[in-house]
């Protein structure tokens, strides 16, 4: 089942995406990561997040040469630092993105964390963007509940689309408020880290007992794969899992077949809790 997501003009994406942070740093790994780039979107994959933080430009680089020949098939989103959030500084870090990126045009621009320019400089930033058509939609990342509320002061609805935050079963904080305060918001969440970097949360014994009980078409299911599923099963949620490998995609595409039952559900409440308190937002 290949879930979607809608932005608030009602254009409609597949809510599984990837990421691209690491990439492009290793030249023994780079031609396995522009495969597996090119494996999910011709698999349907839309969402292809980067940012001009990664490797310096070079996962802007690898990015670029990997969706060169599918761009038009590419919902390509970056993110610009908040040392360069100023009226000026965005437009040359969106122009240098562009470069990097071999294209004209990216479809989402993200802050990527908020820092000391005032946000109103930075949106105005974003809108001049729009009007020159150099993007086509802008958000934020790591925005938590009074970021939010901040930003809607100077913005009118509908203007900023997505908050991209950490949002896996490590990092459950967001659903006390900020989850529904952006769903009511109508901006889209985009979980990133969401099978928790590939560290121990996948050797989880829960994780493993609920991964044993099901099935995909590549085989018994995997940890990972249950991450993945159990993130991508809240509403207005778009993932953006990394894989660095055709492999690690395969897995990551086919995990969108698990449904997870009650129970799968509520064992994985038990080892790890919803929250009960508004937590502060959770960054990595
Ligand atoms: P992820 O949770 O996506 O984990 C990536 C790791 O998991 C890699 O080591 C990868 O290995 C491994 N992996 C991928 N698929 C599988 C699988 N099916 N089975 C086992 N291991 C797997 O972590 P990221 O931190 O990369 O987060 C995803 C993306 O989110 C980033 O790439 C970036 O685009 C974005 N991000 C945004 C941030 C922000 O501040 N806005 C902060 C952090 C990330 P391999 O590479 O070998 O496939």
């Amino acid at each position: 089942m290949t879930r979607t997501i809608s932005l608030p003009d009602g254009t409609c994406l597949p809510a599984l995406g990837v990421g691209t942070w690491n990439m492009g740093d290793s030249t023994v790994r780079r031609e396995e990561e522009i495969a597996s780039l090119r494996y999910a979107v011709e698999q349907g994959v839309q969402v292809v997040d980067t940012a001009e933080m990664y490797g310096n430009g070079r996962s802007e680089h690898l990015v670029g040469e990997a969706i060169a020949p599918l761009r038009k098939q590419v919902f390509l989103v970056s993110k610009v630092l908040p040392s360069n959030a100023s009226a000026k500084g965005v437009a040359q870090s969106c122009r240098q993105s562009l470069r990097q990126l071999g294209t004209d045009r990216l479809d989402l621009y993200l802050l990527h964390w908020r820092g000391n320019v005032p946000l109103s400089e930075t949106v105005e930033a974003f809108r001049t963007l729009q009007q020159e058509g150099l993007i086509r939609y802008w958000g934020v990342s790591n925005f938590d509940t009074d970021d939010m509320h901040d930003l809607e002061r100077c913005t009118h609805s509908g203007e900023c689309v997505a908050n991209q935050i950490l949002y896996s079963l490590e990092h459950r904080g967001v659903e006390y408020d900020l989850l529904p305060a952006d769903r009511q918001r109508r901006v889209v969440s985009m979980a990133y880290s969401p099978i928790g970097q590939g560290g121990a949360l996948l050797h989880n014994p829960v994780l493993g007992r609920v991964a044993a009980r099901h099935t995909t078409s590549l085989g018994v299911a995997t940890p990972a794969q249950v991450a993945l599923a159990w993130v991508l099963r809240q509403p207005n949620m778009l993932a953006i899992p990394k894989a660095g490998t055709v492999a690690h995609m395969r897995l990551n595409l086919a995990a969108q077949e698990l449904v997870l039952s009650a129970q799968d559900l509520a064992e994985l409440d038990g080892a790890f809790a919803p929250p009960r308190r508004k937590e502060p937002l959770a960054m990595i």
